[in-house]
């Protein structure tokens, strides 16, 4: 039997449902879905994501096979709407929809109204007796095929429809007259001819075949590219396509169109929330061609217009009763698109909302507190990298600024930056390091590059369900849309209601959360976080099995990550506290001395200082561990560059400038990073590590006997054989049992290693047995590991992820297969060695959601992350537990 591409759904029953979502994608999946629940969904049949790519092997041409099977299911859903595709006397209408398994909102392309032609539009003006309706169905037709088929830019059209609206002085689209429209149908159609040389096709099966292989080829449009690349989609899933009888939201004003929230998209609050238009179709809600009604009459940002529930309220409770079957079905929060037809209600899209990490921790606590879902499920519906956007900084609001204008709040948090008025802009902005605001009449998915560069959007058409409110709360971007209050001319941008002017380049700022728009700079300030996140936070901890630790020198920093939730710090790099006006020239004493007697007076003088900095960091860490790493960077890193400062060290110092700038050439490196850094100075210099060992003591002790909990764990950077670890531990214990035994205090503390070359990876058994802990550097362990220089990769990385060649940076995700096998390769052999061994890690992929999982399931003890990803760290290690959790329980 031939493969089965095709999928009905009709009149009750589904072919397919909610779990073929790789084979139907998520539109058709869950349009299959809807229909087994036995919500109203006009029938139609999803083509597979299978045939997306037979479709480009076979020369982006449909099979023949395929037209048969076509055929037969448009036979079903003609049964259904007892109407005939083509049938000049009952034409039944449809459209062909994209749906990837993975939401892409408005990337791909969507046809509607397809199968009218000359003899259909006759035929059906008189069936539905509205002949404008047909044309305004038509006009639209002939404008989307031939946007998506035969690429005519929409402007072709659209500056013909403008034209005749001017002419009879009309403002929206739903005021054109019969005669207006026969009017604008025939200079499209003149359009279609010019733009393509070919009449426009009158056969329906052919505009069909048309269509279905214009959508498949969408997949490989240039802004779908880009939106899969941004979201780190893959490209080998392919789009399914949908073709379903068409409903009309466009026949008379007892006809609408509309999208809907099951819950606030940008707070999280448990109300439906969403826009409708009455006579209007398709994407006219989305697209802000007029301001959009509200669903609820208790919707706040328009008061002025009637709602569907003050409009339609039989409609309305209809569509409350399926978004909550819905939500129980799904247990998510859900983005509908529906249409009603004369007064009844089609749903034509249900999906997963998009929505701000503030929304996803209410709606994920709420729906637990209303039995929908349990916490487990709560955790596994959280993205750990979008709790980044609550960390984001926002307006503070004790600071007085003038608000000029007002919008919708589309998405929280703030921006500032220099106006740009294209996305191009935007892009190229963001590449010389300018901060940008993107002001747009309104935004479309060509923009997606330069929303993602801009700092934040401000549109002045378009609803809180606009293109660019949905698009700007995925990606976590602050944004105000609609505001009625802005004219945009050319490179200028005028506020209507206080008389000013901005021009291009000009600084204004946005407060997403308000809608306020304000001009020049406003001081901004870390949010507060909401008890929503403390209640996840909380319930994170219950299922992790990693410990979470931040990487911090400083006592603030490591106060902030106590506050976010570290259970310890797993980095404290000492060379941090190196810098500093009178520190600085102590250590460049120590590096440029002339002989021991001169290096150990200035380490001597060195040590107070950093005792002090020990005793500030143990006093904030009490009772949690704290890993000290001994200096790492090579030395060159601190002596100066400039004559002048050689000049002043030299006086200070009362050394002769020319010694010293000889003992600075000596400690030039060809290789810096593969050269006198980490323990070989150690070995070299033993006096700087001893006195950074007698630092931490002393510090420990003191505290100690202060009353507090002390747990220091030194840790010996940079060990690529064993001797040299076993020297250098020696020389720690050495000087902490010193201090220690003369203290006459308990100090239960830790000697451990880095793992980060691979050398160290590979004897993880003979440091492991050495060793009381690990702590894999996986950035060094990257860089070593791919031969890959973090200093210049700068010139040739952008090119291997532009060419696919890697298909992520592999500095910020872990590369499991290479990188990883490192990893896993040290944690079984060094708890073959010691099975008491701690393991963790502390490069920057210890605050990565991805590679995160790639640590739980190696086995670490803990990650090691800067303190603003804690929350992100704990999340993820929670997710990751349960996830493994899952997969043994299905197994
Ligand atoms: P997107 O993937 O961009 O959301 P859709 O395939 O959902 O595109 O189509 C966009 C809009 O077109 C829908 O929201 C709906 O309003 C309208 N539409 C699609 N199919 C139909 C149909 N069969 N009848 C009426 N309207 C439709
Ligand atoms: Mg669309
Ligand atoms: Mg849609």
């Amino acid at each position: 039997m031939a493969e089965k591409y095709i999928y009905f759904f009709g009149g009750g029953k589904a072919d397919g449902d909610t779990h073929l979502r790789d084979l139907l994608g998520g539109k058709g999946a869950n349009l299959a879905e809807m229909i087994n629940m036995g919500i109203p969904v006009p029938p139609g049949f999803t083509i597979s994501t299978k045939m997306c790519f037979t479709y480009y092997k076979n020369n982006r041409k449909l099979p023949e096979s395929l037209h048969d099977e076509i055929k037969e299911n448009m036979a079903k859903v003609e049964a259904v709407k007892k109407m005939k595709f083509g049938d000049p006397s009952r034409p039944l209408l449809v459209s062909v929809r994209s749906g990837a398994p993975v939401s892409m909102p408005g990337m791909m392309d969507t046809v509607l109204n397809l199968g009218l032609n000359s003899e259909t539009v006759e035929g059906m003006s008189k069936l539905f007796k509205n002949e404008s309706f047909v044309l305004d169905s038509y006009r639209r037709f002939i404008q989307m095929f031939g946007n998506v088929v035969m690429d005519i830019e929409h402007r072709n059209f659209e500056s013909i429809l403008e034209k005749i609206k001017r002419k009879k002085n009309i403002i929206f689209d739903n005021e054109l007259q019969t005669q207006d429209l026969k009017e604008i149908v025939n200079q499209y159609l003149d359009v279609f001819k010019d733009q393509t040389g070919q009449e426009f096709p009158s056969d329906p099966y052919k505009q069909l075949e048309l269509s279905i292989g214009a959508v498949f080829g969408s997949w490989y449009n240039k802004r779908a590219v880009t939106y899969r690349k941004l979201n780190r989609i893959p490209d080998d899933m392919g789009t399914a396509v949908n073709v379903q009888a068409m409903v009309f939201g466009n026949l008379n004003n007892n006809s609408a169109t509309g999208v809907a929230f099951t819950r606030d998209p940008a707070t999280g609050e448990n109300v439906f929330y969403g826009e409708y238009l009455i006579n209007a179709q398709g994407e006219d809600v989305v697209a802000g061609i007029r301001t959009p009604n509200p669903i609820n009459k208790a919707q706040e940002d328009h008061t002025d217009l009637p709602s569907l529930e003050e409009e339609m309220p039989e409609i309305y409770h209809q569509l409350i009763e399926i978004y909550k079957t819905l939500e129980r079905r799904y247990k998510e929060m859900q983005d509908l698109e529906f249409t009603i037809e004369d007064g009844k209600l089609y749903l034509l899209q249900t999906r997963t909302g998009k929505r701000t990490a503030q929304a996803a921790l209410r709606i994920a606590v709420e729906m637990v507190s209303e039995g929908l879902k349990n916490k487990d499920e709560a955790i596994l519906s959280l993205d750990p990298e979008q709790l980044d956007q609550l960390l984001h900084p926002m307006l503070d609001p004790s600071e007085n600024y003038e608000v000029v204008a007002r919008g919708l709040p589309a998405s929280p948090g703030a921006a500032m930056g220099k106006i740009v008025f294209t996305a191009e802009e935007a892009e190229a902005a963001a590449l010389t390091g300018v901060k940008v605001v993107l002001v747009r009449e309104e935004t479309s998915p060509e923009d997606i590059g330069g929303m993602d560069a801009a700092q934040g959007i401000l549109t002045a058409k378009g609803g809180m369900t606009s293109h660019a409110a949905v698009v700007a709360r995925g990606m976590g971007k602050c944004c105000v849309a609609g505001c009625s209050e802005i004219r945009i001319e050319g490179e200028r941008l005028y506020f209507i209601t206080t008389d000013k002017v901005l021009e291009r380049g000009d600084v204004i700022s946005l407060n997403g959360s308000t809608g306020e728009v304000i001009i020049g700079e406003v001081k901004l300030m870390t949010p507060k976080l909401s008890d929503h996140f403390a209640i996840v936070m909380g319930w994170t901890d219950k299922f992790r099995r990693l410990g979470v630790r931040a990487n911090a020198d400083a006592p603030k920093d490591a106060g902030q990550a106590l506050g976010f939730g570290a259970e310890g710090i797993g980095l404290c790099r000492t060379e941090h506290m190196f810098f500093g006006d009178e520190r600085l020239p102590l250590v460049r004493a120590m590096i440029l001395a002339s002989g021991d007697e001169e290096r150990n007076r200035a380490v001597e003088k060195l040590m107070p200082f950093q005792q002090k900095d020990f005793e500030e960091l143990f006093r904030v860490m009490d009772g949690l561990p704290v890993t000290i790493r001994l200096l790492d960077p090579p030395l060159h890193e601190f002596i100066p560059h400039e004559d002048r400062e050689f000049e002043d060290l030299a006086q200070e110092l009362d050394i002769p400038v020319e010694r010293l700038k000889r003992s600075a050439r000596g400690l030039q490196e060809s290789n810096p990073m593969l050269g006198h850094r980490g323990c070989r100075l150690g070995i070299t210099f033993p006096v700087i590590y001893r006195m950074q060992a007698r630092a931490v003591f002393s510090a420990a002790v003191k505290l100690l006997k202060e009353g507090l909990t002390i747990l220091p764990e030194v840790m010996i950077p940079l060990v690529g054989h064993v001797n040299e670890f076993v020297t250098l531990k020696a020389l720690v214990i050495e000087e902490a049992d010193k201090i220690i035994g003369s203290a006459g205090v308990a100090c239960a503390y830790k000697v451990g290693t880095m793992i980060e070359i691979p050398r160290a990876a590979l004897t993880a058994d003979q440091i492991g047995a050495e060793s009381q802990f690990f702590s894999f550097g996986t950035n060094d362990l990257t860089q070593m590991g791919f031969g890959l220089s973090r200093d210049d990769m700068g010139n040739f990385l952008p090119d291997y992820l532009k060419q696919g060649i890697f298909a992520l940076d592999p500095f910020q995700v872990l590369d499991r297969e290479g990188i990883g096998q490192l990893v896993e390769i040290g944690v079984e052999k060094g708890r073959q060695a010691n099975p008491e061994l701690k393991i963790g890690i502390c490069g920057e992929h210890g605050g990565d959601a991805q590679s995160i999982d790639f640590f739980h399931n190696a086995g670490l003890d803990y990650v090691s992350c800067s303190p603003f990803r804690v929350p992100i760290a704990r999340l993820a290690a929670a997710r990751s537990a349960l996830l493994e959790k899952k997969e043994a329980r299905e197994a």
